[in-house]
């Protein structure tokens, strides 16, 4: 596929280009205005937009529109409606109006809504987020949306986002005001998530249903290679991936998504694409449709993209980095170390709001990345541990000892800051084990939170994030406004700060067993899986913190809650019912039919030839025989316990817990019997592409 990039990149976005083209000067201003100051809109502009977006896109090919949003379920949804209205004389008209754009009503009763369904209506609405641009996909115009219901809880994982967004814009700018900015208006979170995926064939994907069901496999022994030979990571690019790669940069930048980068990952059939970072809800967006769009093209390659966390035992899962800063509407990044002691101090007072956060809601950042997918990485020595800490490096730990130490603060800045930013270099090149294995890293100029998965919609994480650092900043902000003296005050936050946060700060090796002691003197938390992170999700400090801010409302969190836990306990069941499945229908068979033919062979060689040996025949359908025992009493242990989780009482935690413990636990027992059977059957009659088929065939 040809790709002239200057005219196709946003080719298929509403984006400025188009609108200052096709709209009215003084709607467009009031149009930038409105998203600028995060003000609602004005409905008088919104006939204008709605029409020049609707010829923009029948010009484009679209005959329909659709809001899109992105309900709890992790992807996108959208309904689509024709742009078509009947006219008088028979015939039909194009049209779309302002009230269509601004506001959709989408039945909302089959999505997940934790409990909310229950209590308020089934109906919900999706309203027109004007700080993401409309865009083209498939001939259908679509509009990004938030999604409520209709008494106004948030039913999404937008909507969230842009409160936190608020939130966290409201309380910096106080700080910055405090600190003498009488010019900011709005400050910005950004982001820019670097998403890693497997590729595989899609003619051996077919013909794994564990693949098709769960999106990762429940059986597979162990290819005579792996990764160990780390020849894959940043390797040369399979000619059949760099056309995938190449066909899906083309289709990411017509909608105006920055992909950058592109490369092999560590695990064999692993890649990643990473973006030019954004503001967040931007981010966020970019980051549903990157997803969706890796599916796609890669269908048209005949591969199958899997952006499941752990769709191969024993190999790398897969992650998503998500980088995150706080900028100015002046494009000022707030971590960039500063190039003057006073930048310095703000550099630092936001670092130490950061580092606050993270240490105080060390419990919302775990809850924020838990997943039954996640669950197989945390900890598992390829990602993070489940432990939160912050990585700093030297320069910048060494910099605030200097300010605990009450250095004076011209000097502090002048001499440790200097050098920190000369290191920064160093630490982007840094790809020692230290630097990969910490969850939140400071990366000189912005955070790399590392313990996302790579199937995640980054709105969860990032308005947590948010969160906990409006926070922060609207206690400094209290203070500042107070005090008389601002720059002494200022110092004497960062200075208490990062005394009473210390124990968040970890630079070393976070793979370490040494690492899980340690935290646990230090008193960090330590949530290893999904059930015992999110009960944390509920507690009243977090509950008030939402709540505070304007973020989520005490019944949203409980909602929340309760549909994380189900999916967790929905996803383990589906992958013990596709493992069942398996094993009946496919293994069980399999190895019968192998043990048949190898009797059949040695009974036939005894008849040729009495005195030729059938030892081997014989020694292998016994060990056949004694593993299949195994594997059907095992796989009678996993039924009962499946049976067991419908006798649970009605508590989630319980249920969660459960299938952790017991449906889980026998998952793992009866892939074992399954994967040590496979390499004991005849390679023919083996029903399941293998993993080395998978991993080293595209
Ligand atoms: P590295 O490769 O060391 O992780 P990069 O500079 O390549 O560092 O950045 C990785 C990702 O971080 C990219 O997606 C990039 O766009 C993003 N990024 C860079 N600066 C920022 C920022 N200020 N805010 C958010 N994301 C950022
Ligand atoms: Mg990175």
């Amino acid at each position: 596929m040809s790709c002239n990039l200057a005219d196709d990149f946003g080719s298929m976005v509403f984006g400025d280009r188009v609108m200052r083209k096709r709209i009215p000067k003084d709607v467009y201003k009031a149009l930038k205005k409105t998203v600028k100051e995060g003000k609602t809109l004005d409905p008088s502009i919104a006939d204008v937009v709605a029409n020049a977006m609707k010829d923009w896109a029948v010009e484009n090919g679209a005959a329909h529109y659709t809001h899109w949003f992105q309900p709890m379920t992790g992807i996108t949804a959208e309904k689509h409606d024709g742009f078509i209205s009947p006219t008088e004389d028979g015939g039909v008209i194009l049209e779309f109006s302002g009230k269509e754009l601004i506001k959709g009503e989408p039945d909302a009763s089959s999505f997940p809504s934790g409990g909310l369904r229950a209590t308020f209506e089934a109906r919900g609405y999706t309203a027109w987020d004007p700080t993401s641009y409309a865009f083209i996909k498939e001939n259908t115009l679509c509009i990004p949306t938030a999604f409520c219901s209709y008494s106004g809880e948030a039913l999404d994982k937008k909507t969230p986002l842009l409160r936190s967004m608020e939130a966290l814009s409201k309380q910096a700018a106080r700080v910055l005001r405090a600190l003498g900015d009488n010019h900011i208006k709005r400050v910005y979170a950004t982001a820019g998530p670097e998403q890693e995926y497997f590729l595989v064939s899609k003619e051996l994907y077919d013909k794994r249903r564990d693949l098709v069901y769960a999106g990762r496999t429940l059986f597979g022994a162990k290819p005579p290679k792996g990764q160990e030979m780390e020849d894959h990571y940043f390797g040369a690019i399979k000619p059949r991936v760099i056309e995938f790669m190449h066909d899906l940069d083309v289709e990411l930048w017509k909608l105006g998504i920055l992909a950058k980068t592109e490369h092999n990952e560590v695990a064999p059939a692993q890649h990643e694409m990473a973006p030019i970072f954004s503001t967040v809800n931007i981010a966020a967006d970019h980051n549903q449709l990157t997803m969706e769009i890796m599916k796609k093209v890669a269908d048209r390659h005949g591969l199958v993209c899997l952006l499941h966390e752990k769709p191969f035992a024993g190999v790398n899962g897969s992650g998503k980095h998500n980088n995150w800063s706080i900028a100015t509407d002046r494009g000022e990044n707030l971590l960039e170390p500063g190039e003057n002691p006073r930048e310095n101090a703000r550099f630092l007072l936001f670092l130490v709001a950061v580092i606050k956060a993270v240490d105080e809601y060390q419990d919302l950042l775990r809850v924020s990345v838990a997943s039954a997918g996640n669950d197989h990485r945390l900890g598992a020595n390829e990602a993070p541990p489940a432990i939160v800490s912050i990585f700093l490096g030297d320069e910048i730990t060494a910099a605030l000892e200097s300010v605990e130490n009450g250095e004076p603060a011209d000097k502090i800045s002048v001499k440790s800051l200097e050098s920190g930013v000369k290191t920064l270099p160093s630490f982007r090149k840094d790809n020692t084990d230290r630097n990969r294995t910490s969850p939140f890293a400071f990366t000189g100029n912005k955070f790399e939170f590392r313990m996302l998965g790579s199937a995640f919609s980054i709105s969860g994480p990032n308005f947590v994030l948010n969160t906990i650092v409006a926070e922060s900043l609207s206690q400094f902000a209290d203070k500042l406004e107070k005090a008389d003296d601002k720059q002494g005050e200022v110092w004497n936050i960062i200075r208490k700060t990062a005394v009473q946060h210390k124990r968040i700060i970890f630079n070393g090796n976070n793979y370490a067993q040494d690492w899980v002691t340690e935290a646990e003197k230090r008193g960090l938390l330590n949530l290893r899986t999904t059930p015992d992170a999110m009960p944390h999700f509920v507690k009243e400090k977090n509950i008030d913190l939402f709540v505070n801010h304007g973020i989520l409302t005490k019944t949203e969190v409980l909602s929340r809650f309760e549909i994380i836990m189900e999916n967790y306990c929905k996803t383990i069941n589906i992958e013990a019912q596709t493992m069942l499945e398996i094993v009946n229908r496919q293994i069980i068979p399999a190895v019968s039919a192998y043990s048949g033919v190898l009797a059949e062979a040695a009974a036939k060689r005894q008849k040729v030839a009495p005195e030729a040996s059938i030892a081997l025949e014989k020694e292998i359908i016994t060990k056949l025989s004694a593993l299949s025992e195994c594997l059907y009493k095992n796989m009678e242990t996993l039924e009962n316990a499946l049976i067991g989780a419908k006798e649970l009482p009605e508590d989630i935690t319980k249920h969660a817990e459960y299938y952790r413990d017991a449906v889980f636990l026998a998952m793992q027992e009866l892939r074992a019997v399954a994967d040590e059977i496979e390499l004991r059957v005849g390679g023919e009659y083996w029903p399941l592409p293998s993993y080395g088929e998978l991993l080293f065939n595209v």
